[in-house]
């Protein structure tokens, strides 16, 4: 493997190399990338989530104050006082863990007020909890789709829907593209017991949003179901932050909504909502909700979280202010931030080697963004990626824009050079 363009996923299955052996030739590739100053992963920090973080650098042993752009608690709700004073009050009443899986005496009133209340949020009567977003996703469409079946997937969607229908007939559709997706449906007919198109709502490396009221249209005209993945969406995007379903008014047009609280909600745990039959079948025959352990009270910070998105609007403004100032900044400076509508947002330069350089000169200039490739973008698509928060000042946003251009006259990552 040539080290210099390699990335992680080259590593996944070696031919004739044992899990052991390869170990010991990934750590080579480790130990290259931090020779190079370009192992910047893992990054420990030793202050709470925010705009600025006191980072562990690689190299060193203190920590520095840094501006951060890798978070995805876009609202702040992970530093809220009220629901940090939620967190603590269900703590003190209830304790620290469930004690059980949910058939058999792990479900508490906390559950099913969450339950309740994440349905509501997307005009729902019923939803279940899994402990992640990644879980929600993956355990689902493994419950619900066979080989029978087929699962049609936008080619971007995240990793936990890839990992779900491994076991299904699968079909792609090149990102965001109407015309392939009504392909692949007229194509498959009748040809399979059922047919589910699975996207997301905001894409997580790109940004940007799915056109979920024709995708639903374009499905449910060839009698297949619809799940829309939204877990960049919630509290972002929508006037009053019920992601893309509102962005797009697609309330009551898709079949299974799922997402996450460890974003916008500040917490962590991942969920689907749907009509009742589907979500209670989910209940008992989703082996990861079935035999697993059930969140803990704290989860009733994330009740308090879902409030605040309706009772204090202004973090959502914020937000939506700082994402325009930063997308007028880098697209001034030339830079290719695609075609994001949220408060994910990349640069985009395209070749591996250039990035890992871009993400080590963000952060010595104390500007922590992260370099994504390859698997989480096709091979050529690499980029500087952001998540733009409420708490972040426009003097935050100042230092990116200054290093950004600094770097640009360094590693020439302006568009069309
Ligand atoms: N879906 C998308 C689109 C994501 O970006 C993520 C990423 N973190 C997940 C699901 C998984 O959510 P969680 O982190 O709660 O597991």
């Amino acid at each position: 493997i040539d080290f210099h363009k390699a990335s992680f996923r080259d590593f996944e299955n070696i031919p004739g190399m044992d899990a052991f052996a390869t170990a010991a030739y990934f750590q080579e590739y480790l130990n290259y990338l931090r020779e190079n100053g370009h192992l910047n992963y893992r990054i420990e920090s030793r202050s709470p989530v925010g705009p600025e973080m006191d980072l562990v650098l690689p190299g060193s042993a203190q920590a520095t104050r840094c501006v951060c752009l890798v978070s995805n608690d876009y609202l702040g709700f992970s530093q809220h006082p009220a629901i940090k004073a939620a967190v603590i009050a269900a703590t003190q009443q209830f304790g620290t863990g469930s004690g059980a899986s949910p058939a058999i005496g792990g479900h508490f009133s906390y559950h099913a007020q969450l339950e309740k209340r994440i349905a509501a949020f997307y005009r729902q009567e019923d939803a279940i909890l899994y402990t992640t977003g990644y879980t929600a996703n993956s355990a689902t469409l493994q419950c619900l789709l066979h080989k029978e079946d087929l699962a049609i997937l936008d080619m971007a969607v995240h990793a936990s829907v890839y990992e779900g229908v491994y076991n299904t007939t699968v079909k792609t559709f090149l990102h965001n593209d109407l015309d392939m997706l009504e392909q692949v449906l007229r194509h498959a007919q009748d040809k399979y017991r059922s047919k589910m198109v699975i996207i997301d709502g905001v894409y997580s490396q790109d940004g940007d949003v799915a056109p979920v009221r024709m995708i639903a249209e374009l499905a449910h005209r060839y009698g297949a179901y619809l799940v829309v993945d939204d877990a960049h969406g919630v509290g972002v995007v929508g006037d009053s932050g019920r992601g893309v379903i509102e962005s797009d008014n697609a309330f009551g047009e898709v079949d299974l909504i799922t997402g996450t609280f460890s974003k916008a909600l500040g917490n962590i745990g991942g969920y689907v909502t749907g009509k009742p039959e589907i979500i209670n079948y989910l209940k008992y025959q989703s082996k990861q909700h079935l035999f697993s352990t059930t969140a803990t009270p704290a989860i009733l910070g994330i009740i308090r979280a879902i409030e605040l998105v309706d009772e204090e609007p202004q973090w959502r403004t914020k937000l939506w202010e700082n994402i325009t100032y930063l997308k007028k900044g880098l697209s001034e400076l030339g830079l290719d931030i695609g075609t994001t509508a949220s408060a994910v947002i990349p640069v985009k330069i395209g070749d591996i080697p250039k990035t890992l350089e871009a993400g080590r000169l963000l952060l010595r200039a104390g500007i922590y963004a992260n370099p994504i490739m390859y698997p989480a973008v096709s091979k050529k698509n690499a980029r500087i990626r952001m998540n733009v928060m409420a708490t972040h000042t426009f003097a935050h946003l100042d230092r990116v824009l200054n290093a950004f251009d600094e770097i640009n006259t360094r590693l020439l990552i302006r568009k069309n050079l």
